[in-house]
């Protein structure tokens, strides 16, 4: 079945619809991409279960996994079925544990069953009232801008920080956790309504247009005192405007560099990195990646604890970009990547038995 055919799949319990890599991009991914197929739902061995998929994380990672340049995880091959976090609802279990209808954390990725062993799957609180919350603020990139702003950026009251892609799961919660922490807070956004929303909504002190013509001039404006901890998760010239701002000992925690994913080649212009290892000298600054559970697995359950406390007491917010339906997917992570979303990017695929 081809991508053209698919709206006439609706999801059901007699198939497993699934969404596969058909091509690697060149630059943007297109639907082109991406390969509608229906196969018979998997039957759970004697040590595995079955999960229904119930809602689909979408994340800029998964551009990384559908090329085959050399990277931290191993690519999708041509006809594997997309990768991706998901929550999904036990079905029947031979897994000590894990019982029929529980909610839980998996890997399933872009399609409506599979089997698993129970390995990396984390059980949810099954009366949780929004479990697509385990996708984002309580999930992988809610865990990834607590670590990161914490950990690397070891941020100290009174200081200084800037974050981009400031209203995705990420960045809002490097903003509010940066909040809670007693920085002064300056947020990235593409657009007045995201800006508006960090300001008014999420508490941070000033959000500013990556589009407007004028940004470096506007970021340089507010930041009078300099910049001590730079969350990376853009690249690209907000980078470039951030740079010659960053105070002496200044810490960037590099978390993605989402503006080059969709790159072809290296950016025109002059090459800065000189400059940047001029910077990195002068200004003794720290400049650090990671990814998140390779070197912060272990932090996981205290991370839970101390955002689930902030989530249920308001103190820490998030906001979801729903998307509806599976057959929907590849134009969501579309949008996602040129910052269309607006909020964590969630697909719902089912509601739970
Ligand atoms: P988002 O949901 O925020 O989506 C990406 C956002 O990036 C877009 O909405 C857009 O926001 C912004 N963006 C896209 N292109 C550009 C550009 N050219 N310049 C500036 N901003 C741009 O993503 P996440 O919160 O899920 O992820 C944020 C970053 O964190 C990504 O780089 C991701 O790869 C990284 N990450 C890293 C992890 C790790 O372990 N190291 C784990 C999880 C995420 P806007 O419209 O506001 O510009």
């Amino acid at each position: 079945m081809n991508f053209s055919t698919q709206q006439a799949v609706q999801q059901n319990d007699q198939q497993n619809r699934q969404i596969k890599l058909a091509s690697r991009p060149h630059g943007k991914p297109t639907a082109a991409n991406f390969e509608f197929a229906t196969a018979a739902i998997p039957t759970p061995n004697d040590s595995q279960m079955l999960l229904r998929t119930l809602y689909l994380s979408l994340d800029p990672y998964m551009r990384g996994r559908m090329s085959d340049a050399k990277s931290y995880a191993d690519p999708l091959q041509v006809g594997d079925v997309m990768t991706g976090g998901t929550v999904a609802q036990v079905v029947a279990s031979n897994v000590d544990g894990f019982a029929e209808g529980d909610l839980v954390v998996s890997n399933s990725g872009w399609q409506d069953y599979s089997v698993s062993n129970g390995e990396g799957v984390v059980k949810l609180d099954n009366n949780m009232p929004n479990p697509s919350y385990g996708l984002g603020v309580l999930g992988m990139p809610g865990f990834t801008g607590y670590m990161g702003l914490t950990d690397i950026g070891k941020p100290k009251a009174g200081e200084t920080l800037v974050v981009a892609a400031a209203t995705g799961p990420v960045g809002a919660t490097v903003g509010q956790v940066g909040k809670i922490k007693e920085l002064n807070v300056i947020g990235i956004a593409g657009g007045k309504e995201k800006c508006e929303y960090a300001v008014n909504e999420l508490g941070f002190d000033k959000c500013l247009d990556h589009y407007a013509d004028d940004f470096a001039e506007q970021l340089a404006a507010a930041c009078p005192n300099g910049i001590d901890i730079y969350y990376e998760n853009v690249g690209g010239k907000v980078f470039d405007a951030v740079l010659p701002l960053l105070n002496a000992h200044a810490r960037i925690p590099v978390c993605g560099l989402v503006s080059q994913y969709n790159a072809t080649e290296t950016p025109e212009g002059k090459d800065r990195l000189g400059l940047l290892m001029s910077m990195i000298l002068r200004q003794r600054l720290t400049v650090k990646g990671f990814i998140i559970f390779e070197e912060y697995g272990n932090h996981f359950p205290e991370f839970l604890q101390t955002m689930g406390d902030w989530v249920a007491t308001g103190k820490v917010k998030t906001k979801e970009h729903m998307v509806d339906g599976l057959e929907q997917a590849p134009q969501g992570f579309i949008d996602m990547l040129d910052g269309i979303n607006f909020g964590k990017t969630v697909v719902k695929i089912a509601d739970s038995a």
